[in-house]
């Protein structure tokens, strides 16, 4: 029997990956969550303005785990796992024997601890019942204001000025979206929301959220600025689900410890997703795992975890990253890790809104953003998976066909 603890992204992915591969095993899906598996970066985007509809979400249909005899059992809360005796318990009181257990827990969001932070009008945007929420309340909204500038953060933004809301963004660092390496996308980013109205603060620090009668009304700043809210959504990242991890004894930081097999310390299990600190191919440090928090990061990790149990020979190395986010009409992605990048490509103009800039370490090509720019996008994955070499100099000349290296 092979107990899968958490039903999102990786979990689905994992199921899948597992009958795909020829895996007869009983197979038992423990989700918190009363939902079937469903992708959350919709939540973010179009869900909110109505153009995404529920049953989108869903990663695989009922049916799809009923045809491929996946016991899938929705709001069942995992809360101990028992190692010695092979076995889950349940917030239930019910208990399950593993022979083979895998972690795909997630993360949860971190909460803002500054006074007013449970008032109505407060919102996290993690879940599907999350982000039904904020569709509810956005609703009579007037004035919006976002904690943090990450990419969520902007997504939420970018869609608060499309449903007509004034919009304030507030955010601790002084620059936007600190993930991204270049300071050309961050600028680009911000005079993009500026255009559409959204008030961008960087440098600022909550100090507090006000209100009347239990609901909010306004955001206060440690600089003395008051901003008017009636939905207020703190997008400030996300804490790993370590805890069932911790309590029974596997190794952890900030993350299940895994190795590119998806093994956690205990060999009788396996960990995917948000939740898995790994070791990356394509991490600066090769020496410290880390968590990726990403779509891509999920289903090729399951894909990992699926070969681990299936008893396939082991994979070489971890899958080159990559990450998308969508605001406005623009498309961003993010090919590889830019971490300890030396020097930075600028290829196409900024000024036309289809520009990427390539991060190189010791003249090696490491990472590409790019906006708008689809297949430099796609071909800067292959050339990484590929470790093919490419030059500052054929980077920044625009003309230059990356795929002509392929
Ligand atoms: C709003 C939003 C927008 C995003 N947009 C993008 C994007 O544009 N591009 C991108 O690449 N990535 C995006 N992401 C990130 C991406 O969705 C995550 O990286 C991915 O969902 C991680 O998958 P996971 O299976 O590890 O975790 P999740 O999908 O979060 O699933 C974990 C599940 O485990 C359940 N669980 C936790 N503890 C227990 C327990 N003890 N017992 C039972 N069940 C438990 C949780 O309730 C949850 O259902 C976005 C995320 C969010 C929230």
């Amino acid at each position: 029997m092979i107990v899968i603890v958490g039903g999102g992204q990786a979990a689905a992915q994992l199921v899948f990956s597992l009958r795909q591969g020829g895996g007869q095993e009983r197979i038992l899906l423990l989700s918190e969550e009363t939902h079937l598996p469903y992708q959350h970066p919709p939540l973010s985007k179009a869900y909110l303005s109505g153009a995404v509809d529920r049953q989108r979400l869903w990663i695989r249909s009922a049916d799809f785990y009923r045809d491929r005899d996946i016991d899938l059992r929705p709001g069942q809360r995992v809360v101990n796992v028992d190692r010695a005796a092979l076995e889950v318990h349940t917030a239930a009181g019910e208990c399950f024997a593993y022979d083979r257990l895998a972690l795909t827990c997630g993360a949860r969001v971190r909460r803002l601890a500054v006074p007013g932070d449970t008032l109505q009008g407060v919102h996290y945007l993690r879940t599907l019942d999350d982000a039904d929420a904020l569709v509810h309340a956005l609703q009579d909204a007037v004035n919006v204001v976002v904690v943090g500038g990450g990419f969520l953060g902007l997504e939420f933004a970018a869609m608060g000025t499309f449903l007509g809301k004034s919009v304030v963004l507030l955010e601790t660092a002084a620059q936007l979206i600190p993930r991204v390496g270049a300071a050309c996308i961050r600028e680009f980013y911000r005079a993009r929301h500026e255009q559409h109205g959204v008030r961008v603060h960087t440098g600022v620090q909550v100090a507090e959220f006000a209100g009347a009668d239990g609901r909010v009304r306004e955001v206060r700043c440690g600089d003395g600025a008051v901003h008017p809210a009636d939905v207020v959504l703190v997008s400030v990242g996300v804490i790993p689900n370590t805890e069932l991890a911790e309590a029974a004894g596997l190794e952890t930081c900030n993350g299940v410890l895994v190795d590119a097999q998806a093994r956690s310390s205990d060999p009788a299990v396996v960990c995917a997703g948000d939740l898995a600190a790994c070791v990356q191919t394509w991490a600066h440090d090769t020496t410290a795992a880390i968590r990726l928090e990403s779509v891509q990061n999920a289903t090729d990790q399951a894909r990992t975890a699926a070969a681990t149990l299936l008893g396939e020979a082991p994979r070489e190395g971890t899958p080159v990253p990559w990450f998308w986010s969508d605001q406005y009409k623009l498309k961003l992605q993010m090919a590889g890790l830019s971490g300890g990048h030396d020097t930075q490509v600028v290829r196409g103009q900024p000024d036309t809104a289809a520009f990427a800039v390539c991060y190189f370490r010791e003249a090696q090509f490491i990472a590409m953003d790019s906006i708008a720019r689809p297949a430099d996008h796609a071909a800067a994955r292959k050339l990484l998976a590929r470790g093919v070499a490419l030059t500052p100099e054929q980077a920044a000349d625009e003309n230059f066909a990356l795929k002509s290296l392929l």
